[in-house]
């Protein structure tokens, strides 16, 4: 099962994606984390990466795709993953459509989880981490807006997006997940 979790900074997305992973026995598999761990090696994609990541913007999409295309052709990740921050743009998810349908493995579900922007800079100042300062979480946001937002659309026109309230408790909000991923299994 491949299910795509999808929501704006500090939605509780890489929290929500691993314990769902953990929950359908297969892998996490965070854009974001890949990315940083490059950046910390200082491999030729860390070093291309780090410039993008620290200004809030979305790192290319070439980039982006041999990244996941590399982590998804191993073994671990067979019979599907959750992908925590991937797709985020119309362009990453017709391409990677391709790749999916090509290797038997389509996007089942795709969750959106909601939360109001209040909130989540509420969430951010208290997470502290070194792409949450101010001017970078305004770009972060914009970037969401612009080129994440329309992925919605993307998947919606599928028919397997399903929103989900991100506002109240960890516990609260992936019970809401699980139950949404339960209702499309049966
Ligand atoms: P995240 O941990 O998901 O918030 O990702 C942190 C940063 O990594 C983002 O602000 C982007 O610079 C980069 N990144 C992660 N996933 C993607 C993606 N699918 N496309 C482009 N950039 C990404």
């Amino acid at each position: 099962m491949l299910v795509v979790l999808v929501g704006p900074p500090g939605a509780g997305k890489g929290t929500q994606s691993q314990r769902l992973a953990e929950y359908l026995g297969i892998p996490h598999c965070s854009t974001g984390d890949l990315f940083r761990d490059a950046c910390q090696r200082q491999t030729e994609l860390g070093l291309q990466a780090i410039e993008y990541m620290q200004s809030g913007r979305l790192v290319p999409d070439s980039l982006v795709e041999k990244l996941v295309v590399e982590r998804l052709s191993q073994a671990d990740c067979q019979n599907g993953c959750v992908l925590d921050g991937f797709p985020r743009t119309v362009p990453q998810a017709r391409q990677f459509d391709q790749w999916a349908s090509q290797n038997y493995l389509p996007v089942s579900v795709v969750v959106a989880i909601e939360v109001d922007e209040q909130t989540l800079l509420d969430r951010l100042a208290d997470r502290g981490r070194q792409d949450d300062d101010r001017q970078v979480v305004h770009e972060r946001f914009r970037q969401y807006e612009e080129l994440t937002v329309p992925l919605l659309d993307y998947y919606r026109g599928q028919g397997i997006l399903r929103m989900v309230d991100g506002v109240g408790g960890l516990d609260e909000v992936y019970e809401r997940i699980q139950q949404t991923i339960e209702a499309t299994r049966t």
